[in-house]
């Protein structure tokens, strides 16, 4: 479209279901003609509020939508210190919303911009949590019976719970637990579930980083009897190099990458095979442009996208996902939480799930939108969630 330009740039913050998501609206010289895009980092919204309103709202006014390439790059290095959390969200707010006007001027899905269908929707896990190995079981057979075939389990939250304590007198307060008596727990856990479930059930857990790396080792080996179909977040990002270790040892399959920033954090597991699973937080890197290279990346070494899709995902990011994960070849799975009426009340359009697969609409763009009224009914709290203080029994602060 001739003389087509970005006009506004809105953030938009709202928590339907308490968890602060920030939605980016960028609107155009054509009337009615707006897109939408995730910038959700919870924990940090108010920075990359002031990230999108101070910097790339200026940066983008006035330029032409439909030329994302050379919008994302000049965003990103037009910082010169780039690769951070904080503008990255802010770049894939605007990136997302401009693949969305794309897909409304052209009458098609996203999806169709990304090469078309692969498949007709996304096979999706879901998330048992439970007390002990009986209540995490009936959570799973209660997913197996609204047609899952893809169950994450975890014991008492990340990290495990109920664990007994000692702890030094005066230590500091946090979300503790005790890595070890975490570790063995998982493999009772999943001794337990194969035993009662059997095998026609895919299973994961997510580690989280709670252990140490060779503690990592030592559990991706004992868990291989049981044939997961990931073990993720097995060690922090500071630590990938002793994913060479865990891969010459075991077959546990490994997935990798929600808290990955930085294209050389992925490059050299995904280019030597050390992963399985790419899990990046699409916001987190970018949006959907480099999401999109990145999976085509992955794709020469026969590694399977998961993109991250908990809670702290607008269901923006979630439909960005969604079109991304029916239109790569090597889609392995995508993470679902699951979105409340609240939220489909204030974003209308949201992608839809039935009986283990997410389907994506088939609206142009991304196929959502957002009621800004409604949004406004449920403020963002700048509060820090208290899982993110984890601690070991002696105190020490770890990763959470
Ligand atoms: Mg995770």
């Amino acid at each position: 479209m001739k003389d087509l330009k970005i006009t506004n740039v809105k953030t938009i913050l709202t928590a339907p279901d308490n968890v602060n998501l920030v939605v980016v609206k960028v609107e155009t010289s054509e009337p009615g003609l707006y897109g939408l895009g995730c910038a959700t980092f919870t924990q940090r919204y108010l920075a990359v509020k002031t990230a999108i309103d101070e910097y790339m709202k200026p940066f983008v006014i006035g330029k032409d939508p439909l030329r994302i390439e050379d919008i994302w790059h000049t965003a990103c290095v037009s910082s010169y210190w780039r690769n951070g959390p904080v503008l990255n969200n802010a770049i894939s707010g605007v990136d997302m919303a401009l693949w969305d006007i794309k897909g409304k001027l052209a009458g098609m899905p996203v999806y169709q911009l990304l090469g078309g269908k692969c498949r007709e929707a996304a096979a999706v896990y879901r998330h048992a949590d439970g007390r002990d190995e009986q209540e995490v079981e009936d959570n799973i057979r209660a997913y197996m019976e609204q047609g899952y075939r893809h169950v994450r389990c975890q014991m008492g939250l990340y990290g495990g719970a109920n664990h007994k304590m000692n702890s030094p007198e005066n230590a500091l307060p946090g979300a503790y637990y005790d890595p070890d008596a975490y570790s063995r727990s998982v493999v009772r856990l999943f001794e337990h579930l194969r035993n009662k479930l059997g095998f026609e059930i895919e299973l994961c857990h997510d580690v989280h980083e709670r252990i140490a790396p060779i503690e990592a080792l030592r559990l991706a080996k004992r868990l291989e009897p049981y044939r997961l179909f990931f073990l993720e977040d097995a060690l922090a990002p500071e630590q990938i190099e002793w994913f060479q270790m865990i891969r010459q040892q075991s077959a546990t399959p490994i997935a990798m990458g929600e808290l990955f920033n930085n294209p050389v954090e992925w490059t050299s597991l995904v280019a030597n095979r050390l992963i399985d699973f790419i899990r990046s937080h699409v916001s987190t890197i970018g949006g959907i442009t480099p999401a999109y290279k990145l999976a085509h990346f992955c794709e020469a070494f026969s590694v399977r996208t998961a993109w991250h899709g908990p809670p702290d995902v607008s269901p923006v990011g979630h439909a960005a996902n969604v079109h991304l994960d029916v239109s790569v070849p090597n889609f392995g799975i995508q993470e679902w939480s699951g979105l409340s009426e609240r939220m489909h009340e204030v974003f209308p359009g949201c992608p839809e799930l039935r009986s283990g697969y997410v389907y994506p609409n088939d609206r142009p763009g991304l196929g959502i939108d957002i009621d800004e009224s409604k949004a406004a009914l449920y403020p963002c709290k700048n509060d820090l969630p208290k899982w993110t203080l984890a601690r070991l029994p002696d105190g020490t602060p770890v990763r959470p």
